[in-house]
């Protein structure tokens, strides 16, 4: 979206013609630019006259695609602290993080509503930017191409869930605004518990979209292969240890949400690696001489 051509780039919004805001406890909200307020193509009718051949045509103006595309990103539901997040402000400082933002951005450029569109699935340790590229990737749908779309937290969406139950909603009434949004970004997958209750309604959830064609995206802190050493078979940690939570994160995605959704999940994604790099490595438990770097 561009100002007018007569006009010089307003300074607040760089000739965007809208503005996203953090909000504190809430999720990132765009509103129209004071420069936009009232449109100098069309003087707000929503037409504008465009020169053709047989003399000026009224045509709508292409400032009526905005508000509707800011609807779009304000129901998107980015967390108020990534409100900024965009293609042009993720860092890339590795060759993974250049293959990573180029998944992301081919995904956004070639998405079409109606053709099945192959997802993708970002992994590594967090502080990656795994959640930076699924906002970016949203927000440039809605803002440049007009595409909906959902971003959640899968634990935040399961207990969404359950306290659903307490007021007697059904758990379909609050999956269904997911179940048909033409694009789906699910975060932390892999965090929750895993019981069978939880594995059912990840399962459903992403079948359901998978059937109808429609595009899912994911980011887990959890590798494809392992990358700790296996537990000693009977051995008993006590699960508020720090040892416990190291070997919990070193299991794998598939042993995480089972191999019947894993197996679905390579099915419905691109699958690429999206770690912080070797900065961290040292701090991480098991990440020794044994080093998980090796692919
Ligand atoms: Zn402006
Ligand atoms: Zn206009």
């Amino acid at each position: 979206m561009s100002t007018p051509v007569e006009s010089a780039p307003c300074a607040s919004c760089g000739g965007a013609g809208y503005l996203v805001e953090q909000v504190l406890g809430k999720t990132a909200r765009a509103r129209r630019c004071e420069c936009q307020a009232r449109c100098t193509r069309c003087g707000g009718s929503g037409f504008a006259l465009v020169p053709s051949p047989s003399g000026p045509v009224a045509q709508a103006c292409a400032c009526r695609h905005l508000d509707e595309r800011l609807t779009l990103f304000n129901q998107i539901g980015i967390p108020a602290a990534i409100a900024k997040a965009s293609f042009e402000t993720f860092k890339v400082w590795s060759p993974e993080h250049s293959a990573a933002k180029g998944i992301a951005e081919d995904f956004a450029r070639k998405f079409r509503r109606d053709e099945a569109t192959k997802g993708f699935l970002f992994y590594g340790r967090p502080g990656g930017g795994k959640t930076h590229l699924l906002a970016s990737t949203l927000r440039w749908l809605a803002l440049e191409k007009g595409v909906g779309s959902r971003y959640v937290e899968f634990m935040l969406l399961l207990s969404d869930m359950k306290d659903g139950f307490g007021a007697g909603r059904s758990h379909m009434e609050i999956l269904r605004p997911l179940l048909s949004v033409p694009v789906l970004a699910i975060d932390e997958l892999g965090k929750e518990r895993g019981t069978p209750w939880e594995q059912s309604m990840l399962d459903e959830l992403i079948s359901r979209r998978f059937n109808s064609g429609l595009a899912t995206l994911f980011a887990t802190n959890y590798f494809l292969e392992l990358r700790g050493q296996p537990e000693d078979p009977g051995r008993r940690v006590d699960p508020r240890s720090r040892e416990f939570k190291a070997e919990a994160e070193a299991m794998t995605l598939a042993q995480r949400v089972g191999d019947r959704i894993y197996s679905r999940l390579s099915e419905m994604c691109t699958f690429a690696k999206l770690d912080p790099g070797m900065d961290v490595r040292k701090d991480v438990h098991g990440a020794g001489a044994g080093g998980f770097w090796r692919r």
